[in-house]
This record gives C-alpha cells, structure tokens and sequence, in this order.
C-alpha cells in the first residue's frame, strides 16, 4: 500500500470514528426526552380512531422542536414540517393507536387503562404493538434532524398516523388531504419493532414485506325449523360446517405448493338454542396471499365453494359475501432497499442487520405506496437478548405482537431504532430527487 493510500485509509477510518462518537453524542442528548414519552404514552394508551391525547402529545414535543404542525389530518393524525432549503422531501411515519388488549407484563409503567370500544364495550387497552416504541423512536430522531440542519437538505415530514390496527388511518390521512396540502414525499420509511430478533437487529424485505389482507363476512341461508325435525328444514349450521372445511383445500389443493395462501375462519356466529335450527348462519373470514394473481384466484375459489356448498344443501337462495376490508402487501422496492442496507449496515454495524422473509401480517402503510410513493419499511428487533437466547435454546418463542405480555427491551429497541431512523432520512435527504424518483412503487 502506498503512502497516499495509507493516509486516505486512515483519514475514512478517523471519519467515520469521528462521525460514529459524534453520532452517539446527538443520541445521548435526545434520549431521555424519547424514553419519557415512551413510558407516558405506553402508560396513556388510546384505541384506533381515539387517539386525541396521544396525538396532542407528539404534536406539542414537535412544535416545541421547531416543527410546524398541522393537527387533525385524517381525524387525530398530525403532520409535522421541517424546510431546510431545497432537496428531496422525505416522510417518516409513525402509528398513534394502540390496542383491546389487557396488559399482563407486570411491568411497573404497564398500562391500567380501560376505554369504550366503538361498539360501546368496556375494553383494557395496551400499546401491545409497540406503536408507543415507534413515536419514541421518532421523536428522538425529529430532536437530532432539528438540531443537526447541516447535515442534510430538503424537506422532512414527520406523520402520526392514526388508527393502523383498524386498516383505516392511512386513507382518512390521504382522503384528508396528506398528499395535496403538504409536499408529496418522494420516499416514505417506517419502521415496525417485534419480538423475533433481538433488540437492535435491523431486518430489511427487499420487495414485498408482508400480505395483501382480505376481510370477508359470509352468510349462509337456510330453513329455520324446530331441532327434532330436520326434515323440514335446511340447516345453515351444517352447511357452514362443510364450507369451512371445503375453504380449506383452498391452500392445499388448489394453490399451486410453495406459494402462500391463509384461509382463515375466525368466527362463526349461528342459533342461540340446542332444539332450534337457525335461519342463517355467519361465517368471518380472513384471507392472507403474497401475490396479486394467488390473491384473486382465493377469493374466487371462495365464493365458487361457498355457493357450491349452499347449492348442494338446496338452500332457498345464494350466500351473502361482502369483502368489508382490504389492504395490499407492502412493498419495498429492491433497488432502494439495497441502497439503505448499506446505509443501515454503516450506522450499526454489518451484524445487527439481516435480510428477513417477508412476515404473513399486514399493514396500510401499502396505502402510501399505492399513491405512487416508493416506501421503505423495515423492521427492528426488541426483544431483551437474554430472554431471546433462552427462549431459542429451549425452543420457544418470545410474546408477539398484541400479546398481553408483549414487552420490547426498550433502552436498547429505542435507541437502536433513533440511530436507523436518523441514518436513513439523513441518506435519502441528501440524495438528488431525480436519483430518488428512480426507485419505484410496485411490483405488479
Ligand atoms: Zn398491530
Ligand atoms: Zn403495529
């Protein structure tokens, strides 16, 4: 190696020495702030749609940050700007919403919180997603981008997206105007935290991270009759009986092996009394696929069955099937995944990241990405490493997400999490917007 070489070695290994301590620095100041809010919202949490106190919450520690504000975009969600010159703009969201669940960790900020459902029903509520870990994480990184101006350009936006576990905030932010009244971004991140990695590991899914997800309610009709007399009736509970399992050789029988298809019945509502056959029984379904074709070709196969099923039985007319609820997959464009796993890679080290299957949940952030915005969402692990390692070594698994006992390792989840947030909005932000528009939205 010559002595230009060796000068320009050392001068890159100073740097980014330099940059990593100086980096560490910026966490440390903005930490505490982060972990207070965790522990006040993880101990205030608010269902899907109610998310008012947890939403004004944010929106003031933005304003406080230098943010203009814009609250109530699609109901409770907030919409924070911050113009630092000309550039790309980038969106960073967060979810607001937590969930129905009662939290059992017996932690000693665990949540005592109970609240009405929409349907009236008194209900515990936990952040058991760790969606309280995600506005955390992004407070933490709106304090450094505001403090550290310098080290990018452009426009950031920082969004509280309501209601996520209804599927529903996305759109009321869309519908709200969240791409006309504010600049449209040229990329979005988002980040989700779970249980199956230690906390710190950054997980990416080049190109499609999780399912298209399809809500059916199926209603089969029959003959009401009296329980002793069969004959005189057509019993919609034995019909139902027959369909749930015929849905089953959906994935098994006719999609085609290897490719990924859930068919699941999560309810079924039919008769209130033993010697009575009911009218009509009601079956819940959710649908999970990867592809768009795979997709299509389950809920044909489904509607093909079920009226098979209930045409066999003679039932006096056709089932009811209402399609109430949909969202696609996320998708990830490959070539702007690979670019920020380097970026990732540099800001915690090549280790902590892993290439990750995509997961059989979904989500709406593929509501933005429909708008023809590429996204990047990736995930972060939480879990404490020890109880991890014990969990793999005895052959278990660690509470998963809306489990009552979901408890992320936060210290180490949140500042691993502020550290990638803060390294990708600080890339992308100094990216051209012409090389940003390269990347794409879908994969269909
Ligand atoms: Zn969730
Ligand atoms: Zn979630």
């Amino acid at each position: 190696m010559g002595f230009r070489k060796i000068v320009l070695v050392l001068v890159l290994f100073i740097s980014t020495a330099f940059a990593q301590t100086s980096f560490s620095r910026e966490l440390e100041t903005v930490y505490p702030d982060a972990h207070a809010l965790y522990l006040d919202v993880h101990q205030h949490p608010e269902l899907s749609g109610h998310e008012t106190e947890t939403a004004s919450k944010l929106s003031a520690k933005l304003k406080g940050l230098g943010y203009e504000v814009t609250d109530h975009v699609g109901r409770t969600g907030i919409v924070a700007l911050l113009k630092n010159g000309s550039g790309p703009t980038i969106m960073l969201r967060t979810e607001l919403d937590a969930l129905p669940v009662e939290e059992k960790t017996g932690l000693p900020y665990a949540s005592k919180v109970h609240a009405k459902d929409d349907a009236g029903h008194d209900v515990a509520v936990m952040h058991a997603c760790g969606h309280d870990l995600h506005m955390a994480a992004l407070l933490g990184t709106a304090e450094i981008m505001a403090k550290e101006k310098s080290t990018w350009h452009g426009t950031l936006i920082l969004i509280g997206q309501p209601a996520e576990e209804t599927i529903s905030g996305a759109k009321w932010m869309i519908d709200d105007g969240l791409l006309t009244r504010f600049p449209k971004p040229d990329v979005i991140v988002a980040l989700h935290v779970h249980n199956l990695a230690p906390a710190g590991i950054i997980g990416i899914a080049p190109g499609t991270y999780d399912t298209n997800a399809d809500s059916l309610r199926v209603t089969i009709y029959g003959k009401g009759g009296h329980g002793s007399a069969p004959h005189t009736a057509i019993d919609p509970i034995v019909i139902a009986a027959r369909t749930i399992l015929a849905l089953q050789t959906i994935p098994s029988r006719e999609v085609k092996p290897g490719e990924m298809a859930v068919v699941t019945v999560g309810y079924v509502h039919a008769g209130n009394k033993n010697n009575i056959i009911p009218d009509t029984a009601e079956l819940g379904l959710t649908v999970r696929t990867y592809k768009p074709d795979v997709r299509k070709q389950v809920l044909a196969a489904i509607t093909r069955i079920t009226k098979a099923e209930t045409a066999a039985a003679g039932a006096p007319r056709e089932p009811l099937i209402e399609h109430y609820e949909s969202t696609d997959s996320v998708y990830n464009d490959p070539a702007l995944a690979q670019h920020l796993k380097g970026v990732l890679e540099a800001a915690v080290g090549k280790s902590n990241v892993s290439i990750d299957e995509p997961i059989t949940a979904s989500e709406d952030f593929s509501y933005f990405v429909e708008q023809g915005i590429p996204g990047f969402y990736f995930s972060l692990g939480g879990a404490n490493p020890a109880k991890f390692a014990e969990a793999k070594e005895s052959g278990t698994t660690l509470p998963s997400n809306h489990s009552s006992l979901f408890a992320p390792d936060v210290e180490p989840a949140l500042r691993a999490g502020i550290t990638a947030e803060v390294a990708v909005l600080r890339n992308l932000l100094n990216v051209s917007p012409e090389e940003l528009r390269k990347f794409s939205t879908s994969s269909k």
